[in-house]
């Protein structure tokens, strides 16, 4: 390759609103009616080209959008596609001010992953091998968005999500009497039988106090973690629910810096880490807490955007659960994701990042 074919010539941006199936709730972000994605096409000077993406729950995009066009695309145009690593820490401090998590990581994740699949082109190579290399599949989970459903709809959902051939299940909690939320987690153990794993996700609506008393109420139930039971922001009360109950604590969808997730390790007491490379600066970002993982002997988890995380996880050793998020980014997508006779996510075994848009899908969303 000579030495101007790599460098980046042009990027594209493009914002979509993807309806949902059904208005999805959970107990802080309230009903669900969309979703956003936001491409970032990035061509190199030889044709290569890159798609990178992130995601919201219906808010923000716009902006996300912006920061990608007007501050990232004059700083990116004519640097060297190769420079994945350089170029992270070049978004990260154009915007530090400004910026230092929060929407700028999403912004900086969509760049992120589109570097990465022209760096998985160049090497001929699909994710899971360039990322890692461990496996090709990973344990996964159905991750249900499901507060507002009736308890018979609940259960026909989990329902649903065994035929698929799913063994691992999470549901919403934080019902405005927690009492509730008890009986639901107790009829989807009986639905599920003791062998299925299960989950709960309080999307950090409880105080320290209120997680507590409900954490000790679900013990019986054999929950495998309870992610986010309060505000992502408390590390030391995640510490002090972590002391008072015998289930396992969770989160990382909210964490959007490095630091954030340095922090939760040494101080909240976490067993499982559940980055997004849609908010964590990608697949760069998303490698680098995988390695904060492994060295803390935490099993790495995912948030989201599952046609992405499939090839993540499964090239690391130290794999937990890929979470199979109720926005179905994969259905808008060539390569939908599949799961294996024993329920394990497996990942495209494609050139690239295994993540390619059907535009005859996804342009009837297109907003700009
Ligand atoms: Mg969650």
């Amino acid at each position: 390759m000579n030495s101007t074919a790599n460098r980046i010539a042009a990027i594209e941006v493009k914002y979509y609103q993807v309806p949902l199936a059904e208005i999805l709730s959970d107990a802080k972000h309230g009903d669900h009616t969309h979703f956003e994605l936001i491409l970032c096409k990035i061509t190199c000077e030889d044709g290569t080209e890159g798609v990178g993406y992130t995601y919201t729950g219906g808010k923000g995009g716009r902006a996300i959008s912006s920061l990608l066009e007007d501050e990232y695309k004059p700083l990116l145009l004519g640097k060297n596609a190769d420079q994945i690593e350089e170029i992270w820490d070049e978004m990260e401090w154009h915007l530090h001010y400004v910026g230092r998590g929060g929407l700028v990581s999403f912004a900086m994740s969509a760049v992120d992953i589109a570097l990465w699949d022209i760096r998985c082109k160049r090497e001929n190579l699909p994710l899971w091998k360039v990322a890692g290399g461990a496996n090709n599949t990973t344990a996964c989970y159905a991750g249900g968005i499901d507060l507002n459903f009736s308890q018979d709809k609940l259960l026909s959902n989990i329902q649903s999500y065994l035929d698929k051939g799913f063994n691992a299940v999470k549901i919403k909690v934080g019902k405005e009497n927690y009492l509730e939320d008890v009986e639901r987690v107790a009829a989807v153990r009986k639905l599920i039988g003791p062998d299925t794993v299960f989950m709960v996700d309080a999307n950090y609506s409880l105080s320290v106090e209120q997680a507590i008393v409900f954490g000790k109420a679900i013990e019986q139930y054999d929950i495998t973690w309870f992610e986010e039971p309060t505000i992502p922001d408390d590390y030391l009360g995640f510490a002090e629910i972590a002391d008072n109950i015998n289930i396992p604590l969770a989160m990382g969808e909210n964490l959007h810096t490095l630091h954030e997730f340095g922090y939760a390790i040494a101080q909240s007491k976490l067993s499982y880490l559940q980055p997004d490379a849609s908010n964590i600066g990608g697949i760069t970002g998303f490698l680098r807490v995988a390695k904060m993982a492994k060295e803390n002997n935490l099993p790495l988890c995912s948030h989201g955007m599952h046609e992405l995380h499939v090839s993540l996880l499964a090239s690391q050793s130290h794999a937990g659960y890929l979470e199979v998020h109720s926005f179905p980014i994969d259905q808008y997508t060539k390569y939908p994701l599949q799961l294996d006779q024993n329920g394990r996510a497996i990942a495209p075994d494609v050139v690239g990042t295994g993540v390619v848009f059907d535009d005859a899908l996804l342009d009837q969303y297109l907003i700009k």
